[in-house]
């Protein structure tokens, strides 16, 4: 089934879709992506995800192709025209087309590119049994806050967890657990107390992990943002990750060692549970 995406102004069918081997996207990398959740055909957390869309613009010194209330257009569009009802939408910008060049042209218009997904999010099997995680060291660059899509580490490491028989990787930086490939990690002390990494440039300022703590703040829950290691997540009662498309997973092993019991832990269930009421009483 042929889908309808966005690519620079226009609503064409995917096998028409064109963009220029010239773009820097194509050559350098040189763009920056959000992928936003549709949950009963609305839109989860658009506003934070266009925010921080326009702050990796910001940090790169890109220029937004279009405004937010045109990007939120352009995002129910393409789940109307698809008929979506559960899936994402992956958006990129890149800085536009030119001859190549390692320094910024000054005259490219960015390339705005968005298409859908349909996927069932919600009754994801994972949820039930919990992850696998293996760790890696993390050998990403280190504005990891801006969300590139140059993601071929991520992508080896995800190849790694396969290959290792588990679900994903967890990286680490001088001892210390930075993120997942594609989510943030957070563990649940013995005492109860969900701590995961405070925000800075090492990792990705997760849109699902600002909406997980304010709603475990006020589910009362404690929580302490810093780094943790390996060792401390294997001797934790529970761990999980943060995404916009996986919500919260729980996490059961890690590098071979079970976490707590070994199955999905209460806290991680309960943040799950919240975390999809409350986002879809507020999707738009
Ligand atoms: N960290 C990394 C490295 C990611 O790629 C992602 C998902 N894109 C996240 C964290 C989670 O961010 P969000 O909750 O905004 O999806």
């Amino acid at each position: 089934m042929s889908r309808t995406v966005y690519v620079n102004g226009a609503y064409v069918p995917e096998e028409e879709a064109t963009v220029s081997v010239f773009d820097r996207g194509f050559l350098f990398a040189d763009g920056v992506y959000e992928v936003t959740s549709v949950l009963d055909g609305k839109l989860i957390a658009f506003d934070g995800h266009a925010d921080r869309l326009a702050r990796s613009l910001s940090e790169l010194d890109m220029d937004a192709p279009v405004t937010k209330e045109e990007l939120l257009e352009i995002h129910r569009e393409l789940v109307k025209r698809n008929d979506l009802v559960e899936g994402m939408i992956y958006l990129q910008v890149t800085r536009g087309a030119a001859d190549r060049d390692f320094a910024y042209p000054t005259d490219a218009t960015p390339t705005l590119v968005l298409f859908t997904q349909s996927k069932g999010l919600v009754d994801n099997p994972l949820a039930d049994v919990g992850m696998k995680i293996i760790s890696i060291e993390d050998q990403r660059w280190v504005r990891r806050d801006i969300k590139t899509v140059q993601l071929l580490y991520p992508s080896m490491g995800k190849m790694m967890a396969k290959a290792a028989g588990a679900h994903d990787a967890w990286m680490v930086e001088d001892g210390f657990v930075t993120e997942g490939t594609s989510n943030n990690a957070y563990i649940v002390t013995k005492s109860g107390t969900i701590v995961t990494r405070q925000l800075s440039h090492e990792i990705l300022h997760g849109i699902t992990r600002a909406a997980v703590l304010k709603m475990a703040a006020e589910a009362q829950m404690t929580i302490e943002e810093r780094p943790f290691t390996i060792e401390e997540a294997q001797n934790a009662a529970e761990a999980f990750v943060t995404s916009a498309s996986t919500f919260v997973m729980p996490v059961v092993e890690i590098d071979g060692e079970d976490i707590g019991t070994g199955k999905v832990g209460p806290i991680a269930s309960r943040l799950r549970e919240i975390y999809l009421d409350e986002s879809r009483k507020e999707a738009i």
